[in-house]
């Protein structure tokens, strides 16, 4: 596996790829990498001749006091782990790389697409997100991209970024990866204390609760997301930013538990803000 730190030597791997009729598949991380992030890269190498990995803690993308500094780093650690899981390139540029003084051009969504969940309590976050991942696509040139529900309006914005740009990326949503107690895995879970561990299982467990109760036939949306609330306030070191229960293209909040529908939340255990959801057809 090599690893490529400048866009020039990137570049030149993918054309020398290309030229040989391969298939390139791309998994963009901000690395510290656990099982999440490797199901993506393995459902790539699965799916591609070549398999690039980008790991990029993306300035643009945290707001004042979101912890970029502080964000966990680890490329040999990182590197390791992907090229078990069967990565062929790590793409590790540096932040004077992507964004190279003067660089003044950003990718923005103007639907409130960015402007709803998470995007109402980290305002400009999206637009990072679809600025990097543009920048990301144009240097990797993927026919297909690897993205985790965990970030369930991650992958509704960078696929309307895609259909309105005509970027002929395929963009391949991948399952949530979860530890033995159903806390989503996250770079972030490393943040927790012992007690916020613990508490951090009650985002599963009240989305399982939802999702049990539209098995039994709840359709309800306002009673299951005040079930929701009940069960996260139940749990002293939980503060909700957000609980929402949306069509799962458009985001947009539904009444009646019907068709695609996403139940999204996020929720801070003690410093830390974690998000999770469930996807359901009904
Ligand atoms: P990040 O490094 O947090 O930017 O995540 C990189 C990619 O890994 C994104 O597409 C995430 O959605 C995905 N990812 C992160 N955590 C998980 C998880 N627990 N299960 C599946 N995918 C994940």
């Amino acid at each position: 596996m090599k690893i490529l730190n400048t866009i020039k030597d990137m570049r030149i791997a993918v054309k020398e790829a290309q030229r040989n009729g391969k298939t390139i598949g791309f998994v963009p991380t901000m690395g510290y990498l656990h099982e999440g992030h490797l199901s993506l890269v393995r459902r790539a190498r699965a799916e591609n001749d070549l398999v690039v990995v980008s790991i990029f803690v993306n300035p643009t993308q945290f707001g004042e006091g979101e912890g970029f500094e502080t964000y966990p780093r680890d490329l040999e650690r990182d590197s390791n782990l992907v090229e078990s899981a069967g990565a062929d390139i790590v793409f590790a540029p540096a932040a004077a790389e992507m964004y190279p003084l003067g660089a003044a051009t950003y990718v923005e969504i103007a639907s409130d697409i960015t402007g709803k969940l998470c995007g109402a309590s980290r305002p400009g976050h999206f637009k990072g997100v679809t600025t990097i991942v543009t920048k990301l696509f144009n240097i990797v040139t993927p026919d297909r991209a690897y993205f985790g529900q965990k970030d369930a309006q991650q992958v509704a914005v960078i696929e309307q970024m895609v259909r309105d740009l005509y970027l002929g990326v395929e963009i391949v949503p991948c399952p949530i990866v979860r530890e033995e107690d159903g806390l989503a895995m996250s770079s972030r879970n490393t943040y927790l204390t012992n007690d916020e561990r613990k508490a951090a299982a009650i985002l599963s467990t009240a989305l399982a609760k939802a999702q049990e109760m539209i098995k039994d036939g709840e359709r309800n949306a306002l009673e299951i997301r005040k079930v929701i609330t009940e069960k996260i306030n139940s749990e002293p070191l939980s503060q909700i930013d957000y609980i929402e229960i949306v069509n799962d293209r458009t985001l947009e909040p539904i009444e009646e538990i019907k068709g695609s529908l996403l139940i999204a939340l996020a929720v801070k255990i003690g410093k830390t803000r974690l998000i999770d959801n469930i996807r359901l057809e009904v």
